[in-house]
Order: structure tokens, then C-alpha cells, then sequence
């Protein structure tokens, strides 16, 4: 195996793993680098499901790239001749006048997405097994639906393969470093050679960001299994995806993929950790007593018990926008990451949008907002 490449993709993940595939499509020699193997447990994109959607409370401005990350999941899909999003349709309901409801408004007005707006008596009328704080505004979307975090890093890893790409699994990339000639990466078995690096390392890329000056959270959160009764009402037929921000916290759910249990988890809370290699595996009370509380007050004695969990990490920005964008130091090293916990949705265009960084187009999409200059304080 030669090792100089024009590229060397490190941390193959959600980001990574679509940054190799759109590489080496786009005849780049590209080498990925992951410390683990590919669809792992150990990083943020794990877990059997992830929201996928079209409307964005945070910012209107993600919504083009959901149209396109849309687009190539499609073409993902039909290529590995796999369903990787299942379009259920998704709820998602807050407090009346809050910057959900106001967030809402302001993308639906700016890009005419379908929707539909409910009471809380109408939403009743479509989904009677969920009990709603009256004060609430709900929001159907029919894009909505959810996708195998697992099965997409996988799908994108063996679409890069076969275009070529090279893969380096449980090698972990100790540093790197750049010059007038390229860059360097060494791993603890050999050092690597590329013209351009794009670093997709997820909560490890930590210290990298910080020592850049970004202010960065990393936080442990755990992805909880319920047993429910009347299994029959969680369905993906008749149960959609459900994002519910009440004065509780804020908290997501899928329907049923087994059969027998639901999985939901808490987007507010979560545990600080100070490096991302600090997961322990257990499921402490802590984790799951809010979120626990909120499922018998939304399900009632529908909910049973927690009978498996998932940890995660999740690494957040100040503004919960992410980064993407150069290296200040080296017009050679890309950087990705810091996806705040709604990233994944995105990474089939944000794959797409690193292969344009690195052959130095400017990309099609807006990335404005995920520029390091908006996370660094003004000189
Ligand atoms: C519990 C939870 C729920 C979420 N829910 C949603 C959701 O519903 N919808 C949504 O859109 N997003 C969601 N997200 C966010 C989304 O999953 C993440 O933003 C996204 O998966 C992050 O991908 P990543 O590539 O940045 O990180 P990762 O997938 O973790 O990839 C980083 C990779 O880099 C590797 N790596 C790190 N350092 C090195 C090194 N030195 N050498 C070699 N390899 C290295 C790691 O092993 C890892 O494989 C959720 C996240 C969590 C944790």
C-alpha cells in the first residue's frame, strides 16, 4: 500500500465516512483513517436511529442543505440498492410563543415547506396516545422520518471503496503536521503523506478547536430503550418521529424498530466531559430519571421499564452551529466537526461540501454560518 495520497481523510464517521465516499467519486486518491472500525460505538453516530428532517427552528438557512442531503440519500440508496430513510413523518411540538414556536414560523414562512400547524386537541385527534401540555403548538411534517446512523457510515464506507478509496480501520492518528510540501499524519504503525488532510474526528477534534479558540462543550448522553404495552400504537404505520420541547426539557422519540421497545432520549441534559475518551457504559439513575418522568407524562402507563441504553457524545458549539471550514494555518488541513448534536442528517452534504473545500471550488451551498470566524472573538 502506497502511502502518499492526494487526501487523508481521519475519524471515518458520520462526516468522515461521506467526505471518503465523495472523494474518491470525484477521482481523488483518498486514504480514511479510523481509530475504531467503521459504524462503532464509541462516537456520536451510533444508536439504531437519527432524526431526519427538512424544518429547522435553529436557523432557516439549513434548510437548502437538507434539500440536498435529501437528494443524496436517494441516490445512496438506490446505488446500495437499501432503504436508509424511512420517511414516517414526524411531530414535533413546544411552547406556544417560545424561540421553537418562533423558529418555526421563520422557516416554514421562508421556505414554503409543507407542514401542517395543530392544537393540542387536533394532534390529539391524529395521535390520541400522546398527552401533550395544553399550552403546546404542534407541527406535522411530512418529510420527517429517520435513518440507521450505523447503516449510513457503512453505505458511504463501501460506496468509497468502491471508488477507489483506501481504508485504514483501528489505526489511530497520534498527529499531524503540515508544510509547503504536504501534510504528514503519523499513526502509532507508520506516518502518511498527503497533499491535503481533512480532519472529521468528531468529539476528538476537541483540543484541536479549542487551541484555535472556539469554545466547545462535550457532553455524555445516553440513548434509552423503553419496553412499552400496546406496542401496537408505536408502529411506524401509525406512530411518527416525535420532537417534544416542554418545560420538562427537551426530549425525541422514534416509533418501534423491534417490535418491542422504543427509543427515545433527552436533547437537553447530559453529562460534561472533559475528554471523549471518558465513557463508562453504565446507565446511571441520572441519566434517564428526567427522561423517564417525561415518557409516563407522555405515554402514561403505556411506558414500561428502561431496558437498554446506548452512551454518546455529543459536542457542541456555543451557537449549536457547525464548523466546516480551513485550517487558519494551513490552506491544506480541512476541518469538520462539532455537529451539536443535530449533525447527521447532514452529513451526506457536508461530505460533498469537504470534497469542494479540498478541490478548492467554492461550494454551491451556503456554509457561512459554519466558518471558524463566526465561533472565533473578533481581533
Ligand atoms: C445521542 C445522540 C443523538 C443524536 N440525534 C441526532 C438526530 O436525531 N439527528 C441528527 O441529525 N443528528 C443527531 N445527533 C448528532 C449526530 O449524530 C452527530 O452530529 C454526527 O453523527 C457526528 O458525526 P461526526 O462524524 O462528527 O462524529 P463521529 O461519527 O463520532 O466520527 C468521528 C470519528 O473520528 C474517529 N476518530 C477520532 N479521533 C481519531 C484519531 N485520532 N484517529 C483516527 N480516528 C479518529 C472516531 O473514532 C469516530 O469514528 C445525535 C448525536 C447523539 C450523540
Amino acid at each position: 500500500m502506497s502511502n502518499h495520497y492526494d487526501v487523508i481523510v481521519v475519524g471515518v464517521g458520520g462526516m468522515g465516512s461521506s467526505a471518503l465516499f465523495h472523494l474518491a467519486r470525484a477521482g481523488f486518491r483518498v486514504c480514511g483513517l479510523e481509530q475504531f472500525k467503521p459504524g462503532h460505538d464509541r462516537g456520536s453516530t451510533h444508536g439504531d436511529s437519527r432524526i431526519v428532517r427538512k424544518a429547522y427552528f435553529l436557523d432557516p438557512s439549513y434548510v437548502p442543505l437538507m434539500h440536498r442531503s435529501y437528494e443524496l440519500i436517494a441516490e445512496l440508496e438506490a446505488r446500495r440498492k437499501v432503504t436508509l430513510f424511512h420517511n414516517v413523518g414526524l411531530i414535533s411540538a413546544g411552547v406556544i410563543d417560545s424561540p421553537f414556536h418562533r423558529g418555526m414560523e421563520k422557516c416554514f414562512a421562508t421556505h414554503q415547506l409543507p407542514h401542517e400547524r395543530w392544537t393540542v386537541d387536533e394532534a390529539r385527534r391524529h395521535y390520541p396516545h400522546f398527552r401533550l401540555p395544553e399550552d403546546s403548538i404542534v407541527y406535522y411534517d411530512p418529510a420527517g422520518g429517520h435513518g440507521n446512523p450505523e447503516a449510513f457510515v457503512l453505505a458511504h464506507v463501501e460506496c468509497a471503496l468502491e471508488e477507489g478509496a483506501q481504508l485504514l480501520s483501528d489505526e489511530r492518528m497520534v498527529s499531524w503536521s503540515a508544510s509547503a510540501g504536504g501534510v504528514e499524519v503519523r499513526t502509532g504503525r507508520r506516518t502518511l503523506h498527503a497533499d491535503k488532510l481533512v480532519l472529521t474526528t468528531g468529539a476528538w477534534i476537541i483540543p484541536e478547536l479549542t487551541q484555535l479558540g472556539v469554545k466547545m462543550t462535550l457532553k455524555r448522553k445516553v440513548q434509552v430503550w423503553y419496553e412499552v404495552t400496546k406496542i401496537e400504537l408505536f408502529r411506524p404505520e401509525v406512530c411518527p418521529v416525535f420532537i417534544l420541547k416542554n418545560r420538562g426539557g427537551d426530549f425525541y422519540g422514534f416509533p418501534t424498530l423491534d417490535g418491542r421497545t422504543v427509543k427515545t432520549a433527552e436533547t437537553s441534559g447530559g453529562t460534561e466531559l472533559v475528554s471523549a475518551d471518558d465513557q463508562h457504559g453504565r446507565l446511571l439513575l441520572s441519566d434517564h430519571e428526567n427522561l423517564t418522568r417525561f415518557m409516563r407524562n407522555t405515554f402514561g402507563e403505556l411506558v414500561g421499564a428502561p431496558v437498554a441504553h446506548k452512551e454518546c457524545l455529543q459536542t457542541f458549539t456555543e451557537n449549536q452551529n457547525f464548523i466546516i471550514d480551513q485550517h487558519p494555518a494551513t490552506a491544506r488541513v480541512m476541518l469538520c466537526s462539532p455537529c451539536s448534536g443535530h449533525g447527521f442528517k447532514f452529513a451526506p452534504v457536508m461530505g460533498e461540501v469537504l470534497c469542494q473545500l479540498v478541490a478548492g471550488t467554492r461550494p454551491e451551498l451556503d456554509i457561512s454560518l459554519f466558518r471558524l470566524n463566526q465561533f472565533l472573538p473578533l481581533s
